[in-house]
């Protein structure tokens, strides 16, 4: 039996819902908050009225799911893509029928409680960790883990451990403007899948071709990082159109690229770490600090980190 008998887990993406499946496995009461509608952070589907797009992670590493409850949802993904419309080899995996999928797979039987943003930890006189939202303190926890993004978990641990909060500043995290957009006829264009390292448009993905999804013509655009970057505060309206205007000219320049039915953008502030730490996780007292910045990055680095924090706390 583990020394402690419950933990709080901030952040339910999939490290903090790895790592929440282990610590359960092993008989600590858990619960994870989060301050959106629900469990999945960046491995993301957005619906829209009937119409849905995995508008984050787009495809996993071999393997990243191995050995949780999610490893059953993936399928192989086998796009035709820009200069390779003959390969055979799977892009990657995907969870099906979404991407958000594997996280609600890992967060089968875990005590999710989601709309809470949890404030800045604050130390207690026993040692322990105080957790609050802005309406005041939540239950308390033997042991606390942070599993969010590097940028916000510097903000959760400034007060009650400088050094991890410092770790955690100094973890850049790259943007991305993410374009979703639909039609309402097919558009019979040439590829699946746009992969074009350097372009501003560096990645479109068809989503009706991955694997378990509806038909459709639908379409996620993603803009680099440098061009993210640029045009971090533009409003989201012209960030989707200046996307749909470079799919026209690359994926879609064969045709004569009707009015879009649907055509709306997400800017994820913290798209990926651009250099994760080489350690999995972080301890200190009754803390752990997971996410994709400790572990290699990708959900394939936020899984391992995740379960590495688990395994740091109950040894
Ligand atoms: C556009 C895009 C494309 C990507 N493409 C790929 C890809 O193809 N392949 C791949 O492997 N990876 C990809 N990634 C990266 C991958 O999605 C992430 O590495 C992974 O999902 C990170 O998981 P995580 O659990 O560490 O963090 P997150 O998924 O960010 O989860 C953290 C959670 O914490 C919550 N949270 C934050 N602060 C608080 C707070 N104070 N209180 C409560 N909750 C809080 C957030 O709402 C979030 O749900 C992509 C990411 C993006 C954005």
């Amino acid at each position: 039996m583990p020394e402690f008998e419950t933990a709080a887990i901030i952040g339910a993406g999939v490290a903090g819902l790895a790592c929440a499946q282990d610590l359960r496995a092993a008989g600590v009461d858990v619960v994870v908050y989060e301050k959106s509608r629900g469990p999945g952070g960046r491995t993301a589907t957005r619906r829209e009225g009937s119409l849905r797009f995995d508008h984050g992670a787009q495809h996993l590493d071999p393997g990243a799911l191995d050995g949780t409850r999610a490893a059953a949802t993936v399928a192989a993904w086998r796009p035709r893509r820009t200069g390779d419309l003959r390969a055979t080899a799977p892009l990657g995996d995907v969870p099906v029928p979404t991407m958000s999928a594997a996280a609600r797979a890992l967060a089968d039987g875990v005590t999710v409680t989601a709309r809470t943003l949890v404030q800045p930890l604050r130390a207690l006189a026993d040692g322990g960790a105080l957790l609050a939202t802005a309406d005041g303190p939540l239950p308390p926890a033997d042991r606390v883990v942070v599993a969010v993004p590097a940028p916000q978990a510097a903000v959760l641990l400034q007060h009650i451990s400088p050094p991890l909060a410092a770790a955690a500043f100094a973890v850049p995290y790259d943007p991305c403007w993410t374009a979703m957009v639909a039609w309402d006829r097919a558009l019979n264009l040439p590829v699946d899948v746009h992969d074009a390292p350097g372009d501003d448009l560096v990645w479109a993905a068809a989503q009706a071709p991955r694997p378990g999804r509806e038909p459709g013509e639908r379409w996620v655009l993603q803009a680099s990082a440098a061009w993210s970057a640029e045009h971090l505060e533009d409003a989201p309206e012209s960030a989707a159109l200046a996307l749909l205007d470079r799919f026209a000219g690359t994926v879609a320049a064969a045709v004569d690229l009707p009015q879009p039915a649907l055509l709306t953008a997400h800017r994820w502030r913290y798209a990926e770490p651009s250099a994760p730490l080489p350690e999995r996780c972080l301890t200190a007292g009754p803390l752990a600090v997971a996410g994709d910045w400790l572990g290699g990055g990708r959900v394939a680095g936020a899984i391992a980190s995740g379960r590495a924090a688990a395994a740091a706390l109950l040894s």
